[in-house]
């Protein structure tokens, strides 16, 4: 499998990689609720590639060799600028993706304020990606709950949290968990008061949230518009349906987004500057974005953005409908998230599952119970009615199988044998997930981490 002595037909190659991808979810249909974003827009992906091919070898490193990314850059950026209430003083770069904008928020913020024991304040429900940016760039995180009922923090507990060493709070619009926008205009004031930056992770619904207010759906004040908020993040590879790799990073002014560049100068290679994490960046997925962006254009956003608020209220509505599913809290954005008092809900997903429907469960989080996430995107829509029947075949089967009981096999056991007894072999997971989920679900949060990274270091390995 590795390399050939002899290099391959082209058509051979590419027939690996299919036989490969058969393996794959499906990226496309509306049957896959996480990890990607379908329009359903004939077409746009064959423009996409496109636009990829012509600037695939183009180099990010230098914007003074390559002028024609940085003008893409410049345009994707506006657009950004001009859908997330930026100003005429408003700048921004171009990422390759939500955790990196959210790393450079923190870096810009921590860089910006020198303390020399740097803070995050940052919900509960914040994104994993903020720890990250934390624990890379060795600022503490200072986590603030939220309530089980609104799934959004008190704005006094974020403002009690707000200490000397703060150089950043962050809050959600919306959350990716449960699609919930948190109180920003409160946050960012109290974090005004203080002197400290405000960062708004947008990277989830930064592009839809602007179009669903245009439809009349109730979206409290979250962008640049609102005082006190100095930077937003938005991921173009979600909601604006271009391919993976692109997110913006908006701030306020030029002076808060000068501490996020990086330059150096003292050794004896060209100068290097760079406004985000990588160096040699690729030309295509910022080209194959300012494609799609071009091509959809505001009034197809706003289309896209109807189909899927409808998709939205037509799954909450299917969940409400079976006995025994509740929503966690109705829906404000793209996400539907639903729990049960008297059902698995791990076994639910893996009857879904079984039933063609790929969802995302997830975890107990203190006083929140384990739950089913669905981001949903358009072309969710035209399947709404046959998702709903299933949802009610899988819920009489979950109830029917009742809980899965888990192994006699404890959890720090070696890992080969742990993943014996779940079920876990060569050929990858079970099709059944409930008995890994009940056993992750059950264990602490460390415990979980570890595993996880013991079960990716045993899957990484080389392939001859
Ligand atoms: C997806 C997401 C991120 C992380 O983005 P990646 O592109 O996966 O790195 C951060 N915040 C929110 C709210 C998200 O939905």
């Amino acid at each position: 499998m590795s390399l050939p002595r002899d290099g391959l037909p082209a058509e051979q190659v590419l027939e690996e990689i299919r036989a490969l991808r058969a393996a794959d979810r499906p990226t496309h249909g509306g049957r896959l609720f996480a990890y990607v974003y379908d329009p359903g827009l004939p077409g746009l992906d064959a423009l996409a590639q496109s636009a990829h091919e012509e600037s695939a070898h183009v180099n990010g490193l230098d914007p003074t060799a390559f002028p024609s990314l940085l003008a893409i850059e410049n345009v994707l950026v506006g657009a950004a600028a001009t859908l997330l209430g930026g100003g005429p003083e408003t700048v921004g770069s171009v990422t390759g993706g939500g955790t990196e904008s959210l790393m450079l928020a923190v870096k810009a913020a921590r860089d910006g304020a020198p303390s020399r024991q740097p803070r995050l304040v940052v919900p509960a429900t914040g994104h994993a990606a903020f720890a990250k940016a934390a624990h890379y760039l060795g600022v503490a995180l200072d986590v603030v709950p939220v309530s089980p009922q609104t799934l959004r923090p008190a704005v006094a507990d974020v403002a009690a949290a707000i200490g000397p060493d703060t150089v950043l709070v962050a809050c959600s619009a919306p959350s990716y968990a449960h699609g919930v926008v948190d109180p920003v205009a409160g946050i960012a004031a109290a974090a005004a008061e203080r002197g400290v930056r405000c960062h708004v992770d947008a990277c989830f619904g930064g592009w839809t949230l602007p179009y669903l207010r245009r439809l009349g759906v109730d979206v409290p004040p979250f962008d640049l518009s609102v005082p006190g908020v100095t930077s937003i993040s938005v991921d173009l590879h979600k909601y604006a349906y271009a391919p993976k790799g692109v997110s913006v990073l908006l701030h306020r002014d030029a002076d808060l987004r000068r501490p996020q560049y990086f330059a150096y100068a003292d050794w004896p290679g060209y100068p290097m500057v760079n406004p985000v994490i990588s160096s040699t960046r690729s030309g295509g997925p910022i080209a194959a974005a300012y494609a799609v962006l071009r091509h959809i254009g505001d009034e197809g956003y706003l289309a896209l953005a109807a189909r899927t608020w409808e998709a939205v209220r037509g799954l909450a509505a299917a969940v409400s409908a079976v006995d025994g599913l509740r929503l966690v809290a109705p829906p404000e954005s793209t996400v539907v998230c639903f729990t049960s008092d008297v059902l698995d809900i791990f076994v639910l997903a893996d009857e879904l599952a079984a039933r063609g429907w790929h969802t995302q469960p997830q975890f107990a989080y203190g006083e929140l119970p384990a739950s089913i996430h669905l981001t949903v995107t358009p072309s969710v829509a035209p399947r709404v009615g046959e998702f709903g029947a299933d949802l009610r075949d899988a819920a009489a089967a979950a109830r029917a199988a009742g809980p899965v009981s888990l192994p006699p096999v404890p959890l720090d056991a070696p890992l080969p044998a742990l993943l014996a007894a779940l079920g876990v072999g060569p050929g990858g997971l079970p099709e059944r997930m409930a008995t890994i989920n009940t056993l992750l679900n059950a264990a602490p949060p460390a415990v979980r981490e570890a595993l996880l990274v013991d079960f990716l270091g045993h899957l990484q390995r080389p392939a001859y």
